[in-house]
Protein backbone atom coordinates (compact mmCIF):
# COMPACT_ATOMS: atom_id res chain seq x y z
CA UNK A 1 0.00 0.00 0.00
CA UNK A 2 1.16 3.33 -0.50
CA UNK A 3 2.38 6.03 1.90
CA UNK A 4 2.45 8.68 0.03
CA UNK A 5 -0.40 11.24 -0.16
CA UNK A 6 -3.72 9.78 -1.33
CA UNK A 7 -6.92 11.73 -2.72
CA UNK A 8 -9.55 12.89 -1.39
CA UNK A 9 -13.09 14.66 -2.46
CA UNK A 10 -13.05 17.70 0.17
CA UNK A 11 -16.18 19.89 0.96
CA UNK A 12 -13.82 22.40 2.67
CA UNK A 13 -16.38 25.01 2.64
CA UNK A 14 -20.19 25.16 2.56
CA UNK A 15 -21.82 25.64 -0.44
CA UNK A 16 -19.08 24.39 -2.12
CA UNK A 17 -17.71 23.40 -4.62
CA UNK A 18 -16.12 20.50 -3.37
CA UNK A 19 -12.44 19.83 -4.32
CA UNK A 20 -10.32 17.10 -5.24
CA UNK A 21 -6.97 16.95 -3.29
CA UNK A 22 -4.49 15.19 -1.64
CA UNK A 23 -4.52 13.68 1.49
CA UNK A 24 -2.17 12.06 4.06
CA UNK A 25 -3.11 8.48 4.14
CA UNK A 26 -5.06 7.70 7.56
CA UNK A 27 -3.96 5.13 9.86
CA UNK A 28 -6.28 2.99 12.01
CA UNK A 29 -6.37 2.66 15.47
CA UNK A 30 -8.57 1.09 17.66
CA UNK A 31 -11.32 -1.02 16.11
CA UNK A 32 -10.62 1.08 12.97
CA UNK A 33 -10.35 -0.60 9.78
CA UNK A 34 -8.65 0.86 6.31
CA UNK A 35 -10.55 0.50 3.29
CA UNK A 36 -9.20 0.55 0.03
CA UNK A 37 -12.01 2.28 -1.96
CA UNK A 38 -12.64 0.56 -5.39
CA UNK A 39 -15.96 2.23 -5.79
CA UNK A 40 -17.74 4.76 -4.49
CA UNK A 41 -21.57 6.11 -5.16
CA UNK A 42 -23.26 9.43 -5.42
CA UNK A 43 -26.72 10.21 -4.21
CA UNK A 44 -29.08 13.29 -4.39
CA UNK A 45 -28.24 13.86 -0.65
CA UNK A 46 -24.43 14.76 -1.42
CA UNK A 47 -25.82 17.80 -3.45
CA UNK A 48 -28.07 18.54 -0.14
CA UNK A 49 -25.13 18.19 1.74
CA UNK A 50 -22.58 20.60 -0.90
CA UNK A 51 -25.69 23.02 -1.38
CA UNK A 52 -26.03 23.03 2.76
CA UNK A 53 -25.49 26.69 4.82
CA UNK A 54 -23.18 26.97 7.41
CA UNK A 55 -26.18 26.46 9.90
CA UNK A 56 -28.02 23.68 8.07
CA UNK A 57 -26.17 20.63 9.21
CA UNK A 58 -24.97 19.86 12.81
CA UNK A 59 -21.22 18.90 10.90
CA UNK A 60 -18.14 20.45 10.80
CA UNK A 61 -16.40 21.12 6.98
CA UNK A 62 -13.56 19.93 6.24
CA UNK A 63 -14.49 16.30 4.92
CA UNK A 64 -14.01 13.76 2.37
CA UNK A 65 -17.83 13.13 0.85
CA UNK A 66 -19.21 9.75 -0.49
CA UNK A 67 -21.65 7.23 1.80
CA UNK A 68 -21.65 4.30 -0.65
CA UNK A 69 -18.56 3.08 -0.84
CA UNK A 70 -16.97 -0.48 -1.86
CA UNK A 71 -13.61 -1.74 -1.43
CA UNK A 72 -10.91 -3.68 0.31
CA UNK A 73 -9.63 -4.43 3.69
CA UNK A 74 -6.31 -3.05 3.72
CA UNK A 75 -4.61 -2.38 7.89
CA UNK A 76 -6.71 -3.05 10.86
CA UNK A 77 -6.37 -1.50 14.45
CA UNK A 78 -5.29 -3.62 17.11
CA UNK A 79 -8.13 -4.51 18.47
CA UNK A 80 -10.54 -4.51 15.02
CA UNK A 81 -12.88 -7.64 14.49
CA UNK A 82 -14.91 -8.18 11.53
CA UNK A 83 -13.31 -8.94 7.89
CA UNK A 84 -9.61 -9.78 7.41
CA UNK A 85 -7.19 -8.21 5.59
CA UNK A 86 -7.64 -8.78 1.85
CA UNK A 87 -11.53 -9.02 2.30
CA UNK A 88 -13.71 -7.21 -0.14
CA UNK A 89 -16.61 -5.45 1.55
CA UNK A 90 -19.41 -2.31 1.44
CA UNK A 91 -19.65 -0.39 4.03
CA UNK A 92 -22.41 0.20 6.14
CA UNK A 93 -23.43 4.13 6.13
CA UNK A 94 -25.53 5.31 9.16
CA UNK A 95 -22.65 4.88 11.86
CA UNK A 96 -24.78 5.17 15.54
CA UNK A 97 -23.50 4.80 18.64
CA UNK A 98 -22.91 1.25 18.52
CA UNK A 99 -24.02 0.35 21.79
CA UNK A 100 -27.88 1.44 22.21
CA UNK A 101 -30.31 -0.82 22.06
CA UNK A 102 -31.13 -0.14 18.50
CA UNK A 103 -27.23 -0.27 17.57
CA UNK A 104 -26.80 -3.97 19.21
CA UNK A 105 -30.04 -5.14 16.96
CA UNK A 106 -28.21 -3.61 13.84
CA UNK A 107 -30.30 -0.52 13.47
CA UNK A 108 -27.68 2.51 13.63
CA UNK A 109 -30.35 4.27 10.88
CA UNK A 110 -32.58 4.35 13.97
CA UNK A 111 -29.67 5.32 17.12
CA UNK A 112 -31.16 6.23 20.00
CA UNK A 113 -28.37 8.08 21.27
CA UNK A 114 -27.45 10.21 17.40
CA UNK A 115 -29.20 13.08 18.74
CA UNK A 116 -27.36 12.96 22.24
CA UNK A 117 -23.34 12.93 20.65
CA UNK A 118 -21.78 15.48 19.80
CA UNK A 119 -22.48 15.11 16.24
CA UNK A 120 -20.70 18.24 14.96
CA UNK A 121 -17.69 16.51 16.41
CA UNK A 122 -18.20 12.99 15.42
CA UNK A 123 -20.02 13.09 12.31
CA UNK A 124 -23.09 10.64 11.53
CA UNK A 125 -21.33 8.74 9.33
CA UNK A 126 -18.77 8.95 5.69
CA UNK A 127 -19.36 11.97 3.90
CA UNK A 128 -21.89 13.28 6.47
CA UNK A 129 -19.50 14.92 9.47
CA UNK A 130 -16.38 11.88 9.05
CA UNK A 131 -14.44 11.46 6.39
CA UNK A 132 -16.37 9.38 3.55
CA UNK A 133 -15.66 7.57 0.03
CA UNK A 134 -15.23 9.32 -2.41
CA UNK A 135 -11.45 8.89 -2.07
CA UNK A 136 -8.40 6.11 -2.65
CA UNK A 137 -8.70 5.25 1.22
CA UNK A 138 -11.88 5.35 3.71
CA UNK A 139 -10.95 4.85 7.46
CA UNK A 140 -14.19 3.24 9.11
CA UNK A 141 -14.43 3.37 12.63
CA UNK A 142 -15.25 -0.72 13.06
CA UNK A 143 -15.37 -3.35 10.86
CA UNK A 144 -19.24 -4.13 12.58
CA UNK A 145 -19.84 -1.30 10.02
CA UNK A 146 -18.71 -3.77 7.02
CA UNK A 147 -20.48 -6.13 5.00
CA UNK A 148 -18.40 -9.03 2.61
CA UNK A 149 -19.72 -8.84 -0.80
CA UNK A 150 -17.51 -11.82 -1.94
CA UNK A 151 -16.90 -11.29 -5.95
CA UNK A 152 -19.66 -8.58 -6.75
CA UNK A 153 -18.53 -6.01 -8.38
CA UNK A 154 -17.24 -3.01 -6.41
CA UNK A 155 -19.38 -1.03 -9.04
CA UNK A 156 -22.31 -2.73 -7.87
CA UNK A 157 -22.14 -2.87 -4.55
CA UNK A 158 -21.03 0.69 -3.51
CA UNK A 159 -24.52 1.65 -4.11
CA UNK A 160 -26.26 -0.92 -2.33
CA UNK A 161 -24.90 1.06 0.71
CA UNK A 162 -27.86 3.68 0.51
CA UNK A 163 -29.68 3.66 -2.83
CA UNK A 164 -30.25 -0.44 -2.15
CA UNK A 165 -30.65 -0.34 1.31
CA UNK A 166 -32.83 2.46 1.21
CA UNK A 167 -35.06 0.95 -1.26
CA UNK A 168 -34.91 -2.20 0.70
CA UNK A 169 -35.81 -0.99 4.08
CA UNK A 170 -38.56 1.50 2.40
CA UNK A 171 -40.10 -1.78 1.10
CA UNK A 172 -39.93 -3.75 4.53
CA UNK A 173 -41.50 -0.57 5.90
CA UNK A 174 -44.72 -1.46 3.72
CA UNK A 175 -44.30 -5.09 2.88
CA UNK A 176 -46.97 -6.08 5.59
CA UNK A 177 -49.43 -4.83 3.08
CA UNK A 178 -48.14 -6.48 0.02
CA UNK A 179 -50.36 -9.22 -0.33
CA UNK A 180 -51.84 -11.20 -3.88
CA UNK A 181 -53.74 -9.09 -5.98
CA UNK A 182 -52.15 -5.45 -4.36
CA UNK A 183 -50.55 -2.85 -6.21
CA UNK A 184 -47.83 -0.92 -5.11
CA UNK A 185 -46.66 2.52 -6.55
CA UNK A 186 -43.37 3.73 -6.99
CA UNK A 187 -42.94 7.11 -7.25
CA UNK A 188 -39.74 8.33 -9.43
CA UNK A 189 -37.49 5.69 -10.68
CA UNK A 190 -34.10 6.98 -9.95
CA UNK A 191 -31.27 5.25 -7.94
CA UNK A 192 -33.32 4.28 -5.04
CA UNK A 193 -36.52 3.99 -7.25
CA UNK A 194 -35.29 1.26 -10.12
CA UNK A 195 -33.69 -0.94 -6.98
CA UNK A 196 -37.45 -0.41 -5.37
CA UNK A 197 -38.90 -2.19 -8.53
CA UNK A 198 -36.53 -5.03 -8.72
CA UNK A 199 -36.73 -5.89 -4.86
CA UNK A 200 -40.48 -5.49 -4.77
CA UNK A 201 -40.80 -7.88 -7.62
CA UNK A 202 -38.05 -10.52 -6.36
CA UNK A 203 -39.49 -10.12 -3.21
CA UNK A 204 -43.61 -9.42 -3.01
CA UNK A 205 -46.62 -10.33 -5.25
CA UNK A 206 -47.54 -6.73 -5.56
CA UNK A 207 -48.42 -5.28 -9.26
CA UNK A 208 -45.76 -2.85 -9.37
CA UNK A 209 -46.83 0.73 -10.83
CA UNK A 210 -43.80 3.62 -11.56
CA UNK A 211 -44.22 7.16 -12.31
CA UNK A 212 -41.50 9.73 -13.14
CA UNK A 213 -41.46 12.78 -15.26
CA UNK A 214 -39.07 11.45 -17.46
CA UNK A 215 -39.69 8.71 -20.16
CA UNK A 216 -36.41 7.18 -20.03
CA UNK A 217 -36.63 6.72 -16.63
CA UNK A 218 -40.31 4.40 -17.59
CA UNK A 219 -37.85 2.10 -19.85
CA UNK A 220 -35.47 1.70 -16.84
CA UNK A 221 -38.66 0.79 -14.63
CA UNK A 222 -39.92 -1.21 -17.15
CA UNK A 223 -36.48 -3.24 -17.69
CA UNK A 224 -36.90 -3.84 -13.83
CA UNK A 225 -39.95 -5.73 -13.92
CA UNK A 226 -42.44 -3.08 -13.45
CA UNK A 227 -45.81 -4.09 -14.80
CA UNK A 228 -46.99 -0.69 -15.85
CA UNK A 229 -45.76 3.00 -15.59
CA UNK A 230 -47.03 6.62 -16.30
CA UNK A 231 -45.51 9.59 -16.59
CA UNK A 232 -46.45 12.56 -13.84
CA UNK A 233 -49.08 14.45 -15.08
CA UNK A 234 -51.93 16.48 -13.29
CA UNK A 235 -54.04 13.26 -13.74
CA UNK A 236 -51.65 10.76 -12.52
CA UNK A 237 -53.72 9.64 -10.08
CA UNK A 238 -56.65 9.12 -11.84
CA UNK A 239 -54.41 6.49 -14.35
CA UNK A 240 -53.41 4.73 -11.41
CA UNK A 241 -56.50 4.10 -9.62
CA UNK A 242 -57.84 3.36 -12.90
CA UNK A 243 -55.26 0.78 -13.28
CA UNK A 244 -56.17 -0.83 -9.52
CA UNK A 245 -59.85 -1.25 -11.31
CA UNK A 246 -60.44 1.60 -8.96
CA UNK A 247 -59.58 0.79 -5.64
CA UNK A 248 -56.45 2.57 -5.35
CA UNK A 249 -52.66 0.90 -4.37
CA UNK A 250 -52.51 -0.58 -0.99
CA UNK A 251 -48.50 1.43 -0.35
CA UNK A 252 -47.26 4.04 -2.15
CA UNK A 253 -43.07 4.32 -1.97
CA UNK A 254 -42.57 8.67 -2.74
CA UNK A 255 -38.43 8.33 -3.33
CA UNK A 256 -39.33 12.29 -4.45
CA UNK A 257 -41.14 13.54 -1.46
CA UNK A 258 -42.28 16.95 -3.26
CA UNK A 259 -45.29 18.43 -3.30
CA UNK A 260 -45.69 17.38 -7.01
CA UNK A 261 -44.82 13.86 -6.07
CA UNK A 262 -47.64 13.80 -2.45
CA UNK A 263 -50.73 15.05 -3.81
CA UNK A 264 -51.30 12.43 -6.33
CA UNK A 265 -49.72 9.53 -3.57
CA UNK A 266 -52.23 11.25 -1.24
CA UNK A 267 -54.27 10.79 -4.28
CA UNK A 268 -54.22 7.26 -5.27
CA UNK A 269 -54.06 5.79 -2.08
CA UNK A 270 -56.67 2.69 -0.83
CA UNK A 271 -58.11 3.06 2.78
CA UNK A 272 -55.73 1.62 5.08
CA UNK A 273 -53.26 1.80 2.96
CA UNK A 274 -49.17 2.40 3.58
CA UNK A 275 -47.63 6.06 2.50
CA UNK A 276 -43.56 5.84 2.61
CA UNK A 277 -41.84 9.21 1.93
CA UNK A 278 -38.41 8.15 1.48
CA UNK A 279 -37.30 11.21 -0.61
CA UNK A 280 -36.51 14.97 0.78
CA UNK A 281 -37.89 16.78 -2.10
CA UNK A 282 -39.27 19.13 1.16
CA UNK A 283 -43.24 18.43 0.52
CA UNK A 284 -45.65 18.56 3.14
CA UNK A 285 -48.34 16.92 4.55
CA UNK A 286 -51.41 18.03 6.05
CA UNK A 287 -52.51 15.58 8.61
CA UNK A 288 -55.91 16.14 9.84
CA UNK A 289 -59.21 14.01 10.73
CA UNK A 290 -60.80 14.02 8.47
CA UNK A 291 -59.22 15.57 5.63
CA UNK A 292 -57.06 15.00 2.24
CA UNK A 293 -55.40 11.44 3.82
CA UNK A 294 -57.89 8.64 3.19
CA UNK A 295 -59.13 6.86 6.16
CA UNK A 296 -56.91 4.13 8.32
CA UNK A 297 -53.70 5.86 6.51
CA UNK A 298 -50.42 5.05 7.61
CA UNK A 299 -47.55 7.54 6.85
CA UNK A 300 -43.60 6.07 7.27
CA UNK A 301 -40.26 8.25 6.94
CA UNK A 302 -38.22 5.18 6.33
CA UNK A 303 -34.80 6.64 6.92
CA UNK A 304 -32.04 4.53 5.14
CA UNK A 305 -31.50 0.88 6.54
CA UNK A 306 -30.61 -1.85 9.25
CA UNK A 307 -27.37 -3.99 8.70
CA UNK A 308 -29.12 -7.00 8.37
CA UNK A 309 -30.98 -5.76 5.33
CA UNK A 310 -27.58 -4.64 4.09
CA UNK A 311 -27.01 -8.08 3.86
CA UNK A 312 -29.68 -9.74 2.50
CA UNK A 313 -29.54 -6.93 -0.37
CA UNK A 314 -26.05 -7.82 -0.88
CA UNK A 315 -27.16 -11.70 -0.74
CA UNK A 316 -30.07 -10.38 -3.50
CA UNK A 317 -27.21 -8.86 -5.65
CA UNK A 318 -24.92 -12.17 -5.33
CA UNK A 319 -27.68 -14.23 -6.77
CA UNK A 320 -28.17 -12.10 -9.37
CA UNK A 321 -31.85 -10.68 -8.76
CA UNK A 322 -30.57 -7.51 -8.01
CA UNK A 323 -29.00 -5.12 -10.72
CA UNK A 324 -27.67 -1.25 -9.83
CA UNK A 325 -28.21 0.52 -13.47
CA UNK A 326 -24.39 2.36 -12.98
CA UNK A 327 -22.82 5.15 -14.69
CA UNK A 328 -18.79 5.14 -14.33
CA UNK A 329 -16.92 7.97 -13.72
CA UNK A 330 -13.20 8.28 -12.99
CA UNK A 331 -12.58 9.23 -9.28
CA UNK A 332 -10.95 12.67 -10.71
CA UNK A 333 -14.04 13.20 -12.80
CA UNK A 334 -16.09 13.78 -9.49
CA UNK A 335 -17.13 16.53 -10.02
CA UNK A 336 -18.37 16.27 -13.33
CA UNK A 337 -20.61 13.39 -11.83
CA UNK A 338 -21.49 15.48 -9.73
CA UNK A 339 -22.85 18.34 -12.60
CA UNK A 340 -24.26 15.49 -14.27
CA UNK A 341 -26.42 14.15 -11.20
CA UNK A 342 -27.45 17.94 -10.41
CA UNK A 343 -28.72 17.96 -14.26
CA UNK A 344 -30.54 15.04 -14.05
CA UNK A 345 -28.81 13.51 -16.42
CA UNK A 346 -27.72 10.47 -14.88
CA UNK A 347 -29.29 7.03 -15.51
CA UNK A 348 -29.62 5.13 -12.43
CA UNK A 349 -26.65 5.49 -10.20
CA UNK A 350 -23.41 7.60 -10.94
CA UNK A 351 -20.15 5.31 -9.78
CA UNK A 352 -16.67 7.28 -8.81
CA UNK A 353 -14.04 4.40 -9.77
CA UNK A 354 -10.49 5.09 -8.45
CA UNK A 355 -8.22 5.19 -11.69
CA UNK A 356 -5.87 2.23 -10.78
CA UNK A 357 -3.15 3.83 -13.20
CA UNK A 358 -2.03 6.62 -11.12
CA UNK A 359 -2.73 4.79 -7.62
CA UNK A 360 0.68 3.12 -6.39
CA UNK A 361 -0.45 -0.37 -5.27
ZN1 LIG B 1 -27.56 8.80 -0.01
ZN1 LIG C 1 -26.83 3.78 19.06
Amino acid sequence: MSTGRTRAVRLTRWGGPPVLTEVAPPVPTGEEVLIQVEAAGLCRSDLHVIDAGPDDLPYLVPFTLGHETAGRVVRRGPLAGGPGIGERVVVYGPWGCGSCARCRAGAENYCDRRLALDVARTGTGPGLGRDGGMADLLLVPSGRLLVPVGDLDAVQAAPLSDAGLTAYHSVNTVRHALGDGTAVVVLGVGGLGHLAVQILRATTNAEVLAVDVREEALALAHECGAHFGTLLRPDTAAVLRDRTGGVGAVAVLDFVGSRSSLDPAVAVLRPGGELAVVGSGGGELTVRKPGALPPGTRISLPFWGTLPELEAVVSLAREGVLRVEVERFPLSGALEALARLRSGDVRGRAVLVPDQSDRNP
